[in-house]
């Protein structure tokens, strides 16, 4: 039943979003369809949604004589009090998306619940009612928006090209759709169908239908739970991270959100397994106790506010970490990667060799198949779309990925080639693993130990050394000298910008200390401010680049040391810096390679 909110009411509600691009029109639309309980919704735009936006649903549809209603301000089915602010179920309850949006352009609504025997139609131009009659038409609404700004040039004048427009609403709507994994989403552009999602619920299944096959490849599943809270979903092995934040979708109690607090969280899982400014790929899924979160904070709803963000940091936190504690988080060799073997044409591989100018590429092809896969927008062109709507429609739902546990005693060391790189296997996988990287990494941690540590282990050198510093560094004494006392040194000043070391960290031999000092004092030049302890780690994780050495021949029981202290590490499988100390060939690859299966 929709009625006009009371004036008191719709004075607490944070205003609403102002119509201001034709993506703000879609997501109001898209969003009133599912509070209306659709299982299918199609979105059809034109000219980036500036002539023609057309949404679709089989949802509840609007009683015939409240139809005209839905366009007054503040009118909503959705609250009637303001109690019923402190638990929003559905994504709307403004009642303001319908008014604003018939304000500035040419809406038709044709609605029809299923009790009714007629359907209705009401067109309104620029907030006036033009027509309120009768209709035949299925259960659910349609609602069509034209001519965005007829009447406010100003605001049209603003619109970026339809290209730009356009890529903003495939964003959006892709998100929702896999957000909303058991609804049926059809996206169609300029008359092409963009993606389509099968509404069955698989959310594996619903990116691989908007992302492209190459996007699962690799992702890994996540599933946690505990204290109210369960978090599901995928993220993507360090391996296949992205350059900025747009392929990470949250979703809390099904609804999309921004969130910093989960943004963080997911990197702090990262952490140090990707390159500073890669970013993790993500479709995280969080269910919680909806009294403790607040969403209406902000007018977009996108907003949220957790009551305990350190709980929910946390537990995602550590989520993300377990799901990376995989085999299959280590970067693979893949029998598809080597090109001279790749018989297996894929679609895309195989459109690039019939297209001459693209032949130059066809030994990338496997590296442009996966950008132009997650690239949305080219999509757009219809290039891959038969091939994308057959897979859709006799595809079978794909297994979950399946992932196991690493077990550093399932190991077996067989040696190292060129002096760099163990080579070890279990079961199922063989492995290649840089010493020099896994020594940083051991070396950092130890080092961070030892920093957090009470008792601090030092040996006393027999001959101390002494160590040059700038002019700068020596005059600033008292922002490092505690710090580096704090990993286990002890020196003094020794006069003419030099100091005198007595004491090292137990764990390091004479050449490693002495060059961790000389990387840390070139490092702290121009950062002399340690009292931050993120630049602390950095300038630490920075120092420890020389001091380790690599290209030594190990023997097979110092391979087991560096094993074994690689096994007792937080974050085994990547150096400080974020590159990998694993790689990975499966058995089964192996196989592949040898034409054996
Ligand atoms: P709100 O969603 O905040 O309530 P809107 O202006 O978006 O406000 O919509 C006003 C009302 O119109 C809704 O409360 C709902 O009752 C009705 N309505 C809008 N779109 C649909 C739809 N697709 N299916 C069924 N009812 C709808
Ligand atoms: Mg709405």
């Amino acid at each position: 039943m929709i009625r006009v909110l009371d004036k008191n009411i719709a004075d607490k509600i944070a205003a609403g979003e102002v119509i201001d691009r034709p993506v703000s029109i879609i997501k109001e639309l898209i969003e009133n369809s599912l509070d209306a309980d659709a299982s299918a919704i199609t979105v059809e735009i034109k000219n980036g949604g500036k002539s023609y936006i057309r949404i679709t649903d089989n949802g509840c549809g609007i009683e015939a004589d409240q139809a005209e209603l839905a366009f007054r301000r503040h009118a909503t089915s959705k609250i009637t009090c303001e109690r019923d602010l402190d638990s929003i179920k559905t994504l709307g309850f403004r009642g303001e998306a319908l008014a604003s949006i018939s304000a500035v352009s040419r809406v038709e609504l044709i609605t029809k619940t299923a009790d009714s025997k007629a359907g209705r139609r009401v067109v309104i131009e620029g907030g006036e009612i033009l027509e309120n009659s009768s209709i035949g038409c299925p259960d659910g609404t349609t609602v069509t928006v034209r001519d965005l700004f007829y009447n406010v040039p100003a605001r049209r004048k603003f619109l970026a090209s339809d290209n730009s427009e356009a890529r903003r609403i495939l964003d959006v709507v892709s998100r929702i759709s896999l957000a909303y994994s058991d609804v049926k989403m059809t996206m169609i552009n300029n008359g092409r169908i963009v993606f389509a999602t099968q509404g069955k619920g698989n959310i594996l299944n619903n990116i691989l239908a908007v992302y492209g096959s190459d996007m699962g490849r690799d992702l890994l599943p996540v599933d946690a739970s505990g204290n109210g809270f369960v978090l599901k979903g995928f993220i993507s092995a360090p391996s296949n991270s992205a350059p900025s934040r747009s392929r990470q979708i949250f979703c809390i109690n099904g609804r999309i959100v921004v969130s910093k607090v989960m943004e963080q969280a997911l990197e702090d899982g990262y952490k140090e397994k990707l390159f500073q400014g890669r970013f993790p790929i993500a479709f995280l899924f969080l269910s919680m106790p909806p009294e403790k979160l607040d969403v209406n904070v902000h007018p977009a709803k996108k907003e949220i506010r957790f009551d305990d963000s350190f709980e929910i940091h946390d537990f995602i936190k550590n989520a993300v970490r377990q799901a990376l504690n995989v085999k299959e988080a280590l970067p693979q060799i893949r029998e598809k990667n080597i090109d001279h073997v790749a018989e297996e044409i894929s679609p895309y591989t195989e459109q690039i060799k019939s297209d001459p100018a693209a032949k130059a590429v066809t030994s990338n092809a496997e590296k442009s198949e996966q950008t132009e896969q997650v690239d949305i927008i080219n999509l757009l062109s219809g290039m891959r779309r038969e091939k994308q709507l057959e897979k859709e429609e006799y595809a079978i739902a794909p297994a979950e990925p399946e992932t196991r546990y690493f077990d550093f005693d399932d190991l077996d060391y067989m040696g190292a080639v060129f002096n760099t790189y163990i080579t070890a296997a279990d079961a199922d996988s063989f492995y290649l693993i840089d010493q020099h990287a896994a020594h940083e990494r051991i070396f950092y941690e130890k080092l961070l130990d030892e920093y957090n540590r009470e008792e601090k282990l030092s040996q006393q050198l027999l001959i101390p050394i002494t160590v040059p510093v700038s002019a700068v560094v020596a005059s600033t004494e008292d922002s490092w000298l505690r710090e580096l006392t704090g990993l286990g040194y002890s020196m003094e000043f020794f006069g003419n910008n030099t100091y005198i070391v007595r004491e090292i960290p137990a764990f390091m031999d004479m050449s490693e200390a002495e060059d961790f000092l000389l990387d840390f004092f070139r490092e702290i030049e121009d950062k002399p401010d340690l009292t931050n302890k993120r630049t602390l780690e950095r300038i630490i994780m920075r120092s420890c680049k020389s001091a380790v050495k690599g290209g030594d021949f190990l023997t097979d029981q110092e391979i087991q040391a560096l094993i074994k202290d690689l096994s007792g590490c937080v974050n085994p499988f990547s150096c400080p810096h974020g590159r990998p100390t694993f790689i990975r060939m499966t058995k089964k690859e192996i196989e592949k390679l040898f034409k054996r299966v």
